[in-house]
C-alpha cells in the first residue's frame, strides 16, 4: 500500500499528518445531505471530493469525536457530526444579536466618559497638590 500524508482541505488550516500525529483526518460522509452540510461549513462547496479529501479533527468538537476502542485504532467522527470549528467561526457560528450589541456599546461609551471624568479629577488633584 502506498503511503501518503493526509492533509486537511479546510481553508486556512495547515494541519498535516506529516507533522502532527495527534490529529486524525476524516473523510466526507457518504450521505449526500450531510456531505453538502460539511462542504457548506468548510466554505468550499465547489470542492471536488476524492477519497483523500479529509477534514482534520481540529474542526470537530470533542463530543463529536469517538476515541478508538483499541490501542492503535482510528479515531472516528460520530454519526451525523458536522465540522463546526474554524478560524472564522467566532464570527459565523454565533452572530451577535443587534439589540444586545447596541446596548453594550452604549454602556461602553458611558464607561469611557466616566473614566475620562475620573482621570480629569485625578489630574486636578495633582495640579492642586
Ligand atoms: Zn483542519
Amino acid at each position: 500500500m502506498k503511503q501518503y500524508h493526509e492533509t486537511c482541505c479546510v481553508p486556512q488550516c495547515t494541519a498535516s499528518s506529516k507533522y502532527n500525529g495527534l490529529l486524525s483526518f476524516h473523510g466526507f460522509p457518504s450521505d449526500p445531505d450531510l456531505r453538502r452540510q460539511w462542504l457548506a461549513n468548510i466554505r468550499r462547496d465547489k470542492l471536488k471530493l476524492t477519497q483523500h479529501t479529509k477534514v482534520c479533527s481540529l474542526h470537530f468538537t470533542p463530543d463529536q469525536l469517538l476515541q478508538p476502542k483499541a490501542a492503535g485504532g482510528r479515531r472516528v467522527v460520530s454519526r451525523g457530526a458536522v465540522p463546526v470549528l474554524f478560524s472564522w467561526s467566532h464570527r459565523s457560528v454565533q452572530p451577535p444579536r443587534a439589540g444586545l450589541r447596541s446596548r453594550m456599546e452604549k454602556n461602553h461609551l458611558f464607561d469611557l466618559k466616566w473614566l475620562l471624568f475620573c482621570l480629569s479629577l485625578e489630574e486636578l488633584k495633582q495640579m492642586t497638590s
